[in-house]
């Protein structure tokens, strides 16, 4: 075990297995202290859809990672509050101490980095770990050409390859199907107390 520790940032709308498998996956894998999952204030990319709130997110989070002694959540995006970047959270992680971070995301974010606000300083303040979602074939030409610093900077990682995503849960919670076995069961029941999604 060393002093790293991953960042897995999302909109956790809600968060599910296929998020927790990553996470535990990676830190297993690289032999993190701890995985910081960090949901966004607003998602950059996001912005014409309408998110739960913050605090809904951030409670389903919590309810989530609670069995795990190295899952940490952390309000440092939505504390921060506007728009997200990812650039600023790494810098103020930094800032706090953090100074061998890993930032974790699926393959279709991957392909999207080139686009994220200051992206080229993003592989400078963390190594970037990538992992494989089904449904995207990772494709890096493209990405390491517009992002030439992340050569250095990556790792490709098989993953779990859950094909689970938020999207999917909001809409079988809408149409009341099941999401027992796609997130856990206290995220579940906060769902359904709060009648999420409906
Ligand atoms: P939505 O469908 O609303 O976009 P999502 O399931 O993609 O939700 P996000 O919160 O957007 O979840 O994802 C946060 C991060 O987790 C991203 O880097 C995304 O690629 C990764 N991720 C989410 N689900 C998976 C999965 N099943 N396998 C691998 N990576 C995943
Ligand atoms: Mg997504």
């Amino acid at each position: 075990m060393n002093d790293r520790i991953g960042v897995l940032g999302g909109t956790f709308d809600p968060v599910h297995y296929g998020h927790l498998a990553v996470a535990e996956d990676v830190r297993v894998s690289l032999g993190l202290k701890q995985v910081l999952f960090v949901p966004t204030a607003q998602q950059p990319f996001k912005r014409d859809r309408t998110t739960t709130s913050g605090a809904h997110r951030l409670a389903m989070l919590e309810r989530a990672c609670a069995n795990n002694p190295r899952f940490v959540v952390s309000a440092i995006e939505l504390d921060r509050a506007g728009v997200s970047y990812t650039v600023t959270t790494l810098e103020q992680l930094r800032e706090q101490g953090f100074v061998d971070i890993c930032f974790i995301l699926g393959a279709d974010a991957l392909h999207d980095l080139p686009k994220w606000h200051r992206a080229a300083d993003i592989p400078e303040l963390a190594h970037i770990v990538a992992v494989q979602r089904p449904g995207e074939v990772v494709v890096l030409a493209p990405v390491l050409q517009a992002l030439p610093v992340l050569r250095q900077r990556l790792t490709l990682l098989d993953g779990p390859q859950l094909a689970i995503s938020s999207t999917e849960l909001r809409h079988r919670a809408h149409t009341g199907a099941s999401l027992r076995y796609l997130t856990p069961d206290p995220v579940i029941e906060y769902i359904d107390r709060e009648r999420l999604y409906r």
